[in-house]
């Protein structure tokens, strides 16, 4: 095998060369020609029951399979050392399909580990996709486990605190039971769960992998039959990738270990210049201290990322001056773009929590971008004290 960065360059471009390109074709058709009605309705059948394009027969329907897509999964799928990846509409739209394959499967009920990304945790505390959920720690997991359990969910980093979750360990204690990781802050770059025994592995695309705020995606990297179980989801309830946000997407893994290593090194200067603030009571780094008890950076982590959120003294109303005054850094949602962004987690992505579940007032997220890290800091220090 390649090198993680060899990879994210060639991933998924391997008959390219013999097409005579050097850049993906984007392939824009909704419907293909069928060569005849038995053949057309068996690639139908192959597609429709979540088995991969034959070579050489017709895709029949984009929303059955596109070309464009299926590279971008291809090479997702590489980069997560996974059998495989399947590509929907929003980051939402893949955890739903997770979720639903797992009440198709007659496994309904979930257990989750807080904190979960806002989204998630309102679908799964509203329940309205049939599942059932039990909310966790993680050393409670094995006595949450039921015999309709379909998966246990975590996110590691956890939005928005930077928690870090055992991998190893939730898949010791969920048994025969599998692991769903949103590794969405951490990226392929920085992690891999399913070489820690995860089986699904969930990215919001929209952010980092995507890269430059401009697509809506998301991605499951799977193993087994988890694969064709969510493609037949996909066919199904049609929240299919658009083809051009499917390029976009390829081409930003090209870039992904060099922005990730980036904004990181960036993030790691701004969350030393914070800890070392009167007004900061707390720092959510991996590599703040005491944000690493359980020593999984090295051993699961490649590294803190580029994610940082901070507590303040003056509690939401400095926290709503810091949103309200920082001038390059921007007041705005989601995260993983080249442009630095902070938010207010309680007040706003965090809002369907449940309160006891909500991040405190007093905390600002930071996704630290790709600006040079003097300008960010200064940013800051004009923001805390004007
Ligand atoms: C943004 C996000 C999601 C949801 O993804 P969308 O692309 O917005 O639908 C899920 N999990 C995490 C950790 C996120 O940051």
């Amino acid at each position: 095998m390649t090198s993680a960065d060899t990879t994210a360059v060639h991933a998924g471009r391997d008959d390219l060369r013999a097409l005579g390109l050097v850049v993906p074709p984007i392939d824009l058709s909704s419907t293909y020609p069928l060569p005849d009605i038995d053949r057309g309705g068996e690639s139908y059948e192959n597609l429709t029951h979540g088995g991969q394009l034959v070579p050489g027969e017709s895709p029949v329907y984009l929303r059955l399979w596109n070309p464009t897509v299926a590279r971008f999964e291809a090479g997702l799928a590489a980069m997560e050392h996974a059998d495989g990846a399947v590509a929907f509409a929003s980051g939402m739209a893949a955890i739903t399909a997770v979720l639903q394959s797992a009440v198709a499967a007659g496994t309904p009920h979930i257990v989750a580990v807080r904190p979960l990304y806002g989204g998630t945790d309102s679908l799964l505390s509203a329940g309205f996709l049939g599942t059932k959920v039990t909310w966790a720690e993680p050393g409670a997991i094995a006595e949450a486990i039921q015999p309709d359990t379909g998966l246990v969910y975590i996110e590691t980093p956890a939005n928005p605190t930077m928690d870090l979750t055992d991998i190893e360990a939730v898949v010791a204690a969920a048994g025969d039971v599998p692991v769903a990781v949103d590794s969405t802050f951490a990226t392929p770059v920085l992690q891999n769960p399913i070489d820690h025994g995860a089986t699904l592995v969930i990215h919001s695309a929209t952010k980092y992998i995507g890269g430059h705020s401009d697509v809506v995606a998301g991605v499951v990297a799977a193993q087994g039959d988890w694969l064709a179980r969510l493609r037949t989801m996909r066919v199904l309830t049609g929240a299919v990738l658009h083809p051009e946000a499917a390029f976009l997407l390829h081409r930003g893994l090209q870039t992904l270990p060099v922005r990730v290593r980036a904004a990181q090194e960036c993030a790691r200067q701004v969350a030393q210049w914070l800890a070392g603030r009167d007004e900061v009571t707390q720092v959510f780094y991996p590599e703040a201290a005491g944000r690493d008890p359980l020593g999984l950076l090295g051993r699961q982590m490649r590294g803190p990322g580029a994610m940082v959120s901070f507590a303040l003294a003056g509690g939401y109303a400095q926290a709503a001056k810091v949103a309200g005054g920082v001038k390059i850094i921007q007041h705005a949602v989601s995260l993983g773009g080249t442009e630095s962004l902070i938010q207010h987690p309680a007040a706003v992505t965090h809002r369907p929590v449940p309160p006891e579940a909500r991040p405190a007032a007093s905390v600002l997220r930071f996704s630290v971008g790709l600006e040079d890290p003097a300008d960010l800091i200064a940013d800051l220090q004009q923001a805390l004290e004007g």
